[in-house]
């Protein structure tokens, strides 16, 4: 019952208020089962198709967070039932996720996921592009999907100062943009930031959803 165990040992790290996402990206329905019958209820995948599978297999009481890089052709397998697109990258994928929301009838949460890393590789927003992006009127004439936080991943790094700092400009960023654009929206409220190496840094800086995977299910076999 190892998985219990961590995630066990997780839950009691955790600040309060925060959520726990449970990353089971590349680990099997077995341990997603395992850490399901631990309580666990919050799991995050980063690709769809994975995703879609293991939402068939496992119990409908579970809430499915995309986390990862999100193509736009892809979005309507997963919008009939996904509960929060961590990863929002882009106005055009917005644009599909609410075309999806609505054909199903739904407001999918999303959140707008910043670029803060140093790696290239990584996705999101550039932070002097935010505020051009949420002034803009295609934004708001958007009925299918709300905003309601931001989410970023902190360079991969030993050096943990700089992963403070950068997760304590993303929280300054969110407090600027709630500021702003959504004082009087209660629902703007995630700051979705840290992963198995540094989400205690990342909870010293606001962070409300942390997404773990490797410390709850052990490493990830890429096949
Ligand atoms: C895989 C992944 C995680 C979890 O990483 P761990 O280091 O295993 O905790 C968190 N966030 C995103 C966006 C990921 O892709």
């Amino acid at each position: 019952m190892a998985i219990r165990d961590n995630l066990n040992e997780v839950r009691a790290s955790l600040a309060e208020g925060v959520t726990l996402v449970a990353v089971s990206k590349y680990h099997p329905i077995e341990a997603l089962k395992e850490a399901y019958e631990a309580g666990q209820r919050v799991f995050g995948e980063s690709h769809v198709q994975e995703l879609v599978a293991k939402h068939e297999a496992l119990p409908d009481d579970i809430q499915w967070h995309f986390i990862g890089h999100l193509q736009t052709n892809k979005v309507k397998y997963i919008a009939p039932f996904v509960s929060l697109v961590h990863s929002v990258d882009s106005l055009k994928l917005l644009k599909e996720i609410d075309k999806q929301a609505v054909k199903c009838s739904r407001v999918i949460d999303c959140l707008l996921q910043l670029h803060i890393a140093q790696e290239e590789t990584k996705f999101g927003f550039d932070p002097e592009d935010i505020d051009t992006f949420m002034q803009s009127e295609e934004l708001h004439a958007l009925k299918g999907v709300k905003i309601v936080g931001l989410m970023a991943m902190a360079s991969n790094t030993d050096d943990d100062e700089q992963v403070e700092n950068e997760f304590a400009q993303v929280k300054d960023i969110f407090d600027s943009i709630k500021e702003r654009y959504y004082v009087n929206a209660p629902w703007f409220c995630q700051l979705s930031m840290g992963m198995s190496g540094d989400y205690p840094l990342a909870m010293k800086h606001g962070s409300t959803l942390v997404r773990v995977g490797s410390k709850i299910f052990g490493e990830r076999v890429y096949t």
